[in-house]
């Protein structure tokens, strides 16, 4: 789930009339430049069709055959990774996670619907767990907190070498020290948006099955992560 945060001007849009000190309808005309140059960048779509499981059975299927890919591996995998819950506005409520999002380098999006598989089955902590796998998102370590809290699987080692988290890698990699969220990331980085319908975001991820929109959501924030990665990583050989 990607969590609006303050607004903050990416660096390819540079306000100079705020930093020469020039007056405030110059900057909020600066302003309304960036929101339409934001507005006009190509809308970021997962390229393929999600694969989704919303049972156990099916869930370990799949995480069986993720599994036996991973033993094929020999160097490390970067998975993007995302969850999503109901956001439903009672006050100190929160709902537990619904739906699990991986996504791997070869563009195979795993959409995995917690709330209807009941719980957290093993094969899919296996794989979360598998030390191959890093883990690459915005906020991961709340996101693992949650699932933590969630489903009473301690999911706090993970954090020590199997996550990568993408704002902070951002801020090593091109010398900032930004709140970046996975929207502005996505702009800055990928020279795209993300299709932020409210209504989507704040939906019940818990009705099943998911319908299209959902699934190409929450799809498309863990495609994401994966293609923010490789471009901090493309950007870090660069030395940029
Ligand atoms: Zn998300």
């Amino acid at each position: 789930m990607d969590k609006p945060k303050k607004r903050k001007l990416p660096d390819w849009m540079s306000l100079t009339a705020a930093e020469n000190g020039a007056s405030q309808r110059a900057a909020d005309k600066d302003f309304d430049l960036i929101r339409h140059l934001e507005e006009s960048l190509p809308t970021l779509e997962f390229p393929k069709s999600p694969v989704y499981s919303y049972n156990k059975e099916d869930c370990c299927l799949l995480c069986d055959d993720i599994l036996e890919n991973l033993q094929q591996e020999n160097s490390d995998c970067f998975v993007g990774f995302d969850i999503e819950w109901p956001v439903l506005y009672r006050r100190g409520h929160e709902d537990k996670t619904a739906v699990l999002q991986l996504c791997f380098l070869n563009n195979s999006c795993y959409v995995f619907q917690l709330s209807s598989i009941g719980g957290f089955p093993d094969l899919l902590e296996k794989v979360l767990f598998c030390q191959r796998v890093k883990l690459v998102g915005v906020g991961i370590e709340n996101d693992l907190w949650k699932l933590t809290r969630d489903f009473h699987i301690n999911f706090q080692p993970l954090m020590k070498e199997n996550v990568v988290d993408l704002g902070q890698m951002a801020n090593r990699v091109l010398s900032t020290s930004q709140l970046w969220s996975l929207d502005s990331l996505t702009k800055h980085l990928l020279r795209h948006k993300l299709k932020k319908d409210p209504s989507v975001r704040t939906g019940d991820w818990r009705e099943c099955p998911l319908s299209e929109v959902q699934l190409q959501y929450a799809a498309t924030d863990a495609f994401a992560c994966v293609q923010i990665h490789q471009e901090l990583l493309e950007r870090e050989r660069q030395g940029r």
